[in-house]
């Protein structure tokens, strides 16, 4: 009865279990990879027939070469030998490249797949999945897929037909054998059922355990300074090492798991063995009959002994690779929540007015960050957003960039509702300039070329030249051609923001979202950074987080923006006289601000121009 539970529990559709993820990964890959997969299986069917043959042809050697003495049949059956293990060579051959290839591609597929779909997932996924579970997702997970395949292919196809091939050998060459053999047999199966349950959840654990040690990796790379200047490196090496040791000892777990199958098999075999040597010794020395049979006999339970513990061993090798498919599934499976309009009106910009109406938007369920939040800028012109950290002025740019879809209430641009139109046309007519400027793999000519694809060499320059960016830039090795790389700390913050106003103004986009840098930059850098932004946003629909009491000064409208609400809003100097809120935050923020106070004729403190 047992038995009978275990190998029930061997081949259940449990829903839990691997199969389910085995029948989607063929059912998704069936039409492309099924060429790859039936040369690999062609090739297999020859491998497991060779190695049965090879068991039969045992029994003719030793009857026809050693018993009957024959010339001829020694000579026939040589040759046969070299031409059997010669066909055997070359199917392993082609079956191993071929299993290779279609697993190769089945991997490369399932990359492109998880990063196309996480590209298409909205900001709110990103603020809620940590980037070690996306950088695990197309390294090491998304290996799992073609191990699943290519263990399943060589299960089912090489192993169960080599046992086939050789038990059918066994039955012709001595079927009352066999017959206890094959009642034997299952008995393997024992035990495998349970080992299955154990090794799914210490795999689950081994993977994340490994994407601790990436995220811990990542964390220490970017946080180097905060990490030294804190004296942190204790604590991180105490976090990486329980990390590390813990994946070492569940991949021990592992290994033993599944190497509790082996003691079970090898004992078994060796009865099993034992059991016909016994019988086929007694038959050819008392009884006298040839040995041939019995040689074919052992030498097919002996060749089946590998295939039938891998076939045992299939589902505990699956577990652990379904794990991490399975991962993978479920960011596939991540609804995009939000509709891009693929086929909706572009976005056709006249003035470029931005509203918001009666806007109500929370990043989490229960919380409103805007409540009722009504909003105008004008087309053309700079509104600047000022107020205290945590006020929603990030959040008003997010919005008017649709990150995040808002609840209730409308965003219109020039009058067109930005949740219908296509989400792409949308960004095609906003320049972002964040606080931080993101430095892609590339040069500084490609880094900047991000701002339009399309540009040319001088349209570039162009750009640089006019964001204050071009001497700089001239200044480093290989000028354009520098090669860049996310923290490589070349640029100083004032030459990042400057190449991210460059990036900007190839863009040319009629409306301009830019969140000023908070940290003070020599200047120098202030003076060439003002220039550089008012010549963006010259003639451009511009909102602003400001920092800087020049970009107050020169703001058509200020509005201060507290808890959610716009508590205030005019010119600087209305506010100012109103002495309300902002004439407070500006007593706070600007009045001992080390910008260029008196600037608006170009001149004072600044140093020196480029
Ligand atoms: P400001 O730019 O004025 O400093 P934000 O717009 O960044 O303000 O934040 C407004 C509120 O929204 C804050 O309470 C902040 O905690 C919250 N918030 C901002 N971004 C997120 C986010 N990605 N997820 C959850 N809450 C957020």
């Amino acid at each position: 009865m047992q038995i009978i539970n275990s190998i029930r529990a061997f081949l259940k559709p449990d829903p839990k279990g691997p199969w389910d993820v085995v029948a989607r990964l063929f059912r998704e890959g069936w039409r492309k990879y099924l060429p790859g997969y039936a040369i690999a299986s062609f090739f297999m069917v020859f491998v497991a027939g060779t190695t049965a043959l090879t068991a039969w042809i045992i029994g003719d050697v030793v009857d026809q070469v050693f018993i009957d003495r024959s010339v001829t049949q020694l000579i026939i059956l040589a040759t046969a030998v070299v031409v059997i293990s010669s066909i055997r060579g070359i199917s392993m051959y082609g079956s191993t490249v071929a299993l290779a290839r279609t697993g190769n591609a089945v991997v490369a597929d399932m990359q492109k797949r998880v990063y196309d779909h996480v590209l298409n997932l909205g900001i709110a996924y990103f603020d809620k999945t940590h980037s070690s579970m996306l950088i695990t997702a197309v390294s090491n997970r998304a290996g799992s897929a073609s191990a699943v395949l290519s263990t399943v292919l060589t299960s089912l196809v090489r192993d169960l037909l080599s046992v086939v091939g050789l038990v059918t050998v066994m039955i012709i060459k001595s079927p009352w054998l066999s017959v206890v053999v094959i009642v034997i047999g299952p008995l393997a199966l024992f035990g495998v059922g349970r080992l299955v349950h154990r090794i799914r959840s210490v795999a689950r654990s081994e993977f994340a355990g490994m994407q601790q040690i990436i995220a811990s990796m990542q964390e220490t790379a970017i946080g180097i300074r905060v990490v030294k200047a804190f004296n942190l490196e204790s604590a991180m090496r105490t976090r990486m090492t329980s990390s590390i040791e813990s994946v070492r000892r569940r991949g021990n777990k592992i290994s033993q798991i599944k190497a509790r199958t082996s003691p079970l098999m090898e004992t078994l075999g060796g009865f099993a063995v034992a059991g016909v040597i016994l019988w086929a010794g007694y038959a050819t020395i008392y009884e006298g009959q040839k040995p041939g049979a019995f040689m074919s006999f052992i030498t097919a339970i002996l060749l089946a002994y590998e295939p039938a513990k891998r076939l045992a061993n299939t589902r505990v090798g699956l577990e652990r690779n379904v794990v991490g498919v399975r991962f993978v599934y479920d960011i596939l499976d991540t609804p995009a929540t939000m509709d891009t309009n693929p086929d909706g009106p572009d976005l056709e910009i006249t003035a470029g007015e931005i509203r918001f109406d009666d806007v109500n938007f929370g990043y989490r369920k229960k919380k409103l960050v805007l409540r009722d939040f009504k909003f105008q800028a004008e087309g053309g012109k700079v509104t600047a957003l000022v107020g205290p950290s945590g006020g929603g002025k990030s959040t008003i740019m997010n919005l008017i960039e649709r990150f995040y879809d808002i609840r209730s209430g409308t965003i219109t641009i020039d009058g067109q509702d930005i949740s219908k139109v296509r989400i792409a046309s949308l960004h095609d007519q906003i320049a972002l300039v964040s606080q931080h400027t993101t430095i892609f793999r590339g040069t500084i000519r490609e880094n900047i070329r991000f701002g339009r694809p399309s540009a040319t060499d001088e349209e570039v320059e162009t750009a640089a030249k006019n964001a204050m960016a071009h001497d700089f830039i001239m200044a480093t090795p290989d000028g354009f051609e520098t090669e860049l790389e996310e923290g490589s700390g070349l640029l100083s913050g004032g030459q990042l923001q400057r190449l991210a106003i460059a990036r900007a103004m190839l863009r040319d986009a009629p409306i301009i979202l830019l969140d000023e840098a908070t940290s003070s930059l020599d200047s120098e850098s202030e003076h060439q950074i003002q220039v550089a932004f008012e010549r963006l946003m010259a003639g451009r629909t511009t909102i602003v987080i400001a920092h800087r009491l020049s970009t107050v000064l020169g703001a058509s409208k200020i509005c201060v923006v507290e808890d959610g609400k716009i508590t205030e809003s005019g010119r600087h100097a209305e506010l100012l006289a109103a002495g309300k809120r902002y004439a407070r935050l500006y007593q706070l923020q600007f009045q001992d601000h080390p910008t260029d106070d008196d600037d608006e004729e170009g001149e004072p403190k600044v140093a020196s121009v480029g």
